[in-house]
Order: structure tokens, then sequence, then C-alpha cells
């Protein structure tokens, strides 16, 4: 994708997921590599209206190089980026039922939902739990290196979801799997739900 593309993809990703009640008022990020950077969106924007004209540019240490002041959870993204250098965007959202999983107590901080569709295990793999601390504080990029190295996807307790893939496409389908998965969890809580057996999990992984 040229620069021009990338930042419409951006702005148009950032609308369809506002639009579907993904992310509520100014919540949510987007961020994708550009150059030796990334743009992102700016902070109070909301994503159902972003402008391509004015994404923050910042390079890899969080600097502005160009563009408005970028949202104050830069610092998440860019350790997503820094343990995984293959990644090329990455999403945040506060969807609603992933934080409400997220505000759950007892939850498992390796793999804070269960495998409960083959869809879950493809684009999401593992979800581990990353512990509270307040938004845009070092503590939660610091964290987050933590609880989530070796997934590219993560819980934030109290909080909502981060996934990183190799096109912001990716990214967003990541974290749309881990808001339906949530949503399935909650639907068939105190249920008899049957996740998939390691060895179904093991197939999927294998592909
Ligand atoms: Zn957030």
């Amino acid at each position: 994708m040229t620069p021009d593309e990338l930042r419409a993809d951006l702005v148009a990703q950032g609308r369809s997921l506002f639009e579907r009640g993904l992310t509520p008022g100014r919540t949510g990020n987007l961020s994708v590599r550009h150059r030796d950077g990334v743009l992102i969106t700016p902070t109070g924007s909301c994503l159902g209206f972003l402008h391509p004209g004015r994404l923050a540019r910042a390079d890899l240490d969080g600097t502005l190089l160009d563009g408005p002041t970028p949202s104050k959870e830069l610092p998440l993204h860019l350790a997503m980026y820094r343990a995984r250098p293959g990644l090329a965007a990455v999403a945040h959202l506060h969807s609603p039922h992933a934080v409400a999983v997220a505000t759950l107590a007892g939850l498992d901080p390796d793999s804070a939902l269960p495998a409960l569709t083959p869809y879950f295990v493809l684009r999401v793999g593992r979800l581990p739990l990353v512990p509270y601390g307040p938004p845009g504080s070092p503590f939660l990029p610091a964290a987050l290196a933590r609880h989530a190295a070796g997934a590219h996807a993560a819980l934030l307790a109290s909080h909502g979801s981060i996934a990183g893939g190799a096109t912001l496409a990716e990214a967003v389908d990541a974290v749309e799997e881990i808001e339906a998965t949530a949503r399935i969890y909650l639907l068939t809580r105190g249920l008899p739900a049957r996740p998939l057996t390691p060895e179904q999990i093991a197939e999927l992984r294998a592909r």
C-alpha cells in the first residue's frame, strides 16, 4: 500500500468498527507501521470520524514526527511492535463483551478466553491477560511485554483488547474475533459449553 492508501485504510477500518458499536465514544486506537515509525490515531479521537490528513506519525521510541498528538496508548502499540517485529498493524478496542470479560474475577492469566470456536484459534491463538494498570501509564506497556510474550493478542484487565497483525485487516479481524468469542463465552457461561480439545486445537495450529 502507498502511504495515502494506508491512511485511507486506517480511516475506513475505524469508521467500520465505530459504526458497528465495537468501540464507543472516543475509545480505541489503530496504528500501522509506516517507514521507520508508525501512523496512529490522534489522542481523544473517535474512530468513526478520523481524517486521513490528521493522523499522528511517531518513531518507534514514541517521539512525534508529525501530525497531531498521538493517542496516549501509543506506548502500548509500540510494546506490541517491539516484541513482534513481524507485525505491521495493531488494533486496540474497548468493545463491550471483551470489556465485560476483562472485568471478571478468576480469569486464567495465560488464556483469558477458552477456544470455543476454530476461528478463535486461527485468528487470535492464545489470549493472555495483562493485569490492570491505569490507561496511558508506563505500567501497561511493561506488563504487556511481560505477560503477553509470544502472543499477538492480549486482554487488558478492566480495559479492553489489543491485537497485532501482518496487515491492519488482520489486526482488526483478531480484535473482532476476541469480541465475538467474549460474547459467546458470556452467552454460554453457566451452561455445559464444550471448548475445543487440545487435539482439535493442535490440528488447527498445524495448518
Ligand atoms: Zn484503551
